[in-house]
């Protein structure tokens, strides 16, 4: 037998509550039940749950990997209820409701950034929201260049290529961030018709100057697209650093923005965001489509959208969750969110005190960590993060890797022959410390990090470099 599980039976019934309200509004037509699911569906059910276990735990403060965790209760619930209507949120005759809730979350997102108005909508991921922006950008500036960092998501080389757009990627600097003075260089030296500004890194979060950026622009003319797939909710975060706080305040001055909901808004995938400031750009997506928009002379969502069918479900979730927990600074979720950078720099204190670890430049900037094992060598180095990263596997805390440019660690701390070598890649241990509990957890996270570490150094020297 399984144990009780108080919670999932809450969100049983709460999810039966809010089905049997949603079915009772179509209970005047004859009744065609749904098929049952049956033996035969339970045993394939059981069988898809036993496959899952080959999972990490994504769920566990322990998972302070990659960016992933569950999506909030009533996201999941919201989503399961909509999905048992399927709407599309393509056109007003597959949604009307989930189309209408779209709009509002949509505009609680634009409100939150402190757009008075705007042209948007949620796009299946990240990655597609930043082609719209781009393809805009390429519809304004049919030959120009797309400028990113070389920390940007690397996406955004793609991106340019599928769209047959020119891309420049600007160096960053020794914390991450954009360095304005190769942007300078790279605007002089080429034609860029929009600079991608990334509000949170995906590797480590470092937050471009889009506020030093938007200055540049009076120079220079350019479009800013403003890349906050991972970091825009961090615009509702009080315990910023001032860079990052002045990054984030200039968001209304942006030209679009991308946010993923899917990321730090509590959503399932495939929830993305894209923003246009100025709506007039919606007259690019003009299209004729002879079989969608029939029944309504309203702005129908796939006028507005290079994507067709979306799940409506996805808006729907968005919306019950942002009713629940409004994005508000000093509410629910802005806490949830200031948590998490508190813990990444709790963690980042205690690793900065322990000698076997070098710790970058920059503190985090918002909740991701990055540290790399002290050893002779690059190479050497490299191969520590691999181990504590097994190590602490098999601890049952799930950290992630990333490969970074030693130049973002102090040079000083580097034994004599790598400074030189700066621009050379070295593999870090990195951490995603998006779960508000992790907070309480980072001392446990600590503590089984050093038992993975000791374990590693415990091997003589060089048996596990390669
Ligand atoms: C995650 C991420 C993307 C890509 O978004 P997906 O939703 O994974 O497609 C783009 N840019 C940044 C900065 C990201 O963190």
């Amino acid at each position: 037998m399984t144990q009780p599980d108080p919670q999932l039976d809450e969100f049983l019934q709460r999810l039966g509550e809010a089905q049997a309200k949603l079915d009772a509004g179509f209970t005047h037509l004859p009744p065609s039940p749904a098929p049952a699911l049956g033996e035969d569906a339970a045993a394939i059910l059981s069988e898809a749950a036993e496959r899952l276990h080959d999972n990490d735990p994504y769920f566990h403060p322990l998972y302070a990997g990659q960016m992933l965790k569950p999506p909030h209760p009533i996201a999941r619930a919201a989503y399961a209820m909509a999905m048992s209507i399927n709407p599309n949120n393509h056109a007003l005759d597959g949604g009307r409701a989930s189309s209408a809730m779209e709009f509002e979350a949509v505009d609680a997102l634009a409100k939150m950034f402190g757009w008075p108005q705007h042209l948007g909508h949620l796009t299946s991921s990240g990655t597609f929201a930043n082609l719209e922006a781009l393809w805009v950008a390429g519809q304004l500036h049919p030959t120009r260049a797309i400028a990113a960092s070389d920390q940007a998501h690397y996406t955004h080389t793609r991106i340019s290529g599928v769209l047959g757009l020119p891309f420049v990627a600007i160096r960053t600097d020794n914390t991450g961030r954009m360095d304005l003075d190769a942007l300078e260089h790279a605007l002089k030296t080429h034609d860029i018709g929009t600079v991608v500004a990334t509000l949170g890194t995906t590797a480590v979060g470092a937050v471009d100057p889009l506020d030093r950026i938007l200055t540049l622009q009076q120079k220079y003319h350019f479009r800013i697209h403003a890349d906050a797939a991972y970091g825009g909710y961090f615009t509702l975060a009080r315990n910023l650093s001032p860079e990052a706080r002045a990054a984030f305040n200039a968001i209304p001055r942006a030209d679009s923005l991308v946010v993923d909901p899917h990321k730090h808004g509590l959503q399932p995938y495939g929830c993305g965001c894209i923003l246009f400031r100025n709506p007039a750009v919606g007259r690019f997506y003009k299209h004729d489509s002879p079989f969608t928009y029939f029944t309504s002379k309203e702005l129908h969502l796939g006028q507005i959208s290079l994507e067709c069918s979306r799940a409506g479900a996805s808006a729907v979730a968005l919306w019950a969750t942002q009713r629940l927990l409004p994005y508000t600074e000093g509410g629910e979720f802005a806490r949830g969110l200031e948590a998490g950078r508190e813990a990444a720099l709790a963690l980042h204190r205690t690793l900065a005190a322990d000698p076997r670890f070098l710790l970058p430049i920059a503190p985090p900037t918002l909740d991701i960590l990055f540290w790399v094992p002290r050893a002779n060598t690059l190479a050497e180095s490299s191969a520590r993060s691999q181990a504590i990263f097994d190590e602490a596997r098999r601890r049952d805390l799930y950290l992630a890797l990333a490969t970074l440019p030693a130049r973002f660690f102090p040079p000083e701390t580097w034994p004599h022959d790598i400074p030189s070598r700066a621009d050379e890649a070295v593999t870090c241990l990195r951490s995603v410390m998006m779960k508000p509990e992790h907070l309480t957890w980072q001392q446990e996270i600590a503590r089984r990090l050093d038992a993975a570490t000791a374990a590693v150094l415990a091997i003589p020297f060089g048996v596990n470099t390669p």
